[in-house]
């Protein structure tokens, strides 16, 4: 596999999109930076971007395994994604379960309440206007997505919590939320970008119910890598740590 990487295309705050000797395929470089509160409060942790590059690839190939389209070809080594090249859509597509985080700060929701059917929730991706939630007539008012786009996005987004719900479910995890992002290929097909991984979603043990996911650094709690690598180790198959020689 060769990594040489072209130039860097885009920056964002935890990964870096570099160009390939291939027109239509990126590298994506996880990166130990970590964020919160539009990147008011940052830190370097080591290991972050690793843990968050072996999560999102497996949680990726569970998907293009039932059929939908992501942006993933191969995890060539932990930390870089060779990947095809998206024109970003700035949706931030957040999808709940359970009741958490903002939805209960915003809305009188009891903590832990379900949902079913699934919220689902567009906020603009912009750091300036603080990601704003949006209605579909804002959405193609500031012509982010078409329609038929939307209804696209709405359906995959669905399935995406239908397939990875049943998945993490079954290795011990609860999924109360996540936030996707879509892009446009080069055919201008919607397919699914940016990474599923604890800094995007929140991830709670079954059985404990102790989180593992970005919410701990949110707190200023600690044991943040810790959690990470317990996500990594629960959804990982033997075949993938022996690849990578992980030692849980
Ligand atoms: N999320 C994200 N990026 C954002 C905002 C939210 O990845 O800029 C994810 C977050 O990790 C959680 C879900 O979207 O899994 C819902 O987040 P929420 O609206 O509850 O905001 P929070 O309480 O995390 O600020």
């Amino acid at each position: 596999m060769n990594l040489e990487k072209g130039n860097l295309l885009y920056r964002g705050k935890a990964k870096d999109i570099y160009q390939t000797s291939q027109q239509e395929q990126v590298i994506v470089k996880f990166r130990d930076d970590i964020t919160a509160g539009d990147g008011e409060k940052k830190e370097t942790m080591g290991l972050k971007g690793y843990y968050n590059s072996l999560i999102s690839a497996k949680l990726f190939t569970i998907l293009e395994n039932a059929l939908i389209k992501t942006q993933y070809i191969d995890l060539p080594e932990p930390g870089y994604m060779l990947s095809h090249k998206l024109e970003m859509i700035p949706l931030e597509v957040i999808t709940r379960n359970i009741a958490a985080g903002s939805l209960l700060r915003r809305f009188p929701f009891q903590e832990g309440q379900t949902f079913n059917p699934p919220i689902i929730q567009m906020d603009f991706k912009n750091d300036e206007y603080h990601d704003p939630m949006l209605n579909d007539d804002i959405i193609l008012a500031l012509g982010l997505a078409t329609s038929d786009e939307l209804e696209i996005i709405r359906e995959i987004t669905i399935k995406i919590n239908g397939v990875l719900k049943n998945f993490l479910e079954n290795k011990g995890l609860l999924f109360p939320d996540f936030k996707i992002e879509f892009g446009r290929d080069c055919d201008d097909n919607i397919v699914l970008g940016d990474e599923i991984s604890p800094d995007t979603c929140r991830f709670w043990d079954r059985e404990t119910k102790d989180i593992l996911d970005k919410d701990l650094f949110r707190k200023g709690e600690s044991g943040v890598i810790e959690a990470y690598q317990k996500v990594a180790n629960m959804i990982l198959d033997d075949e993938d740590k022996k690849k990578w020689s992980l030692d849980f």
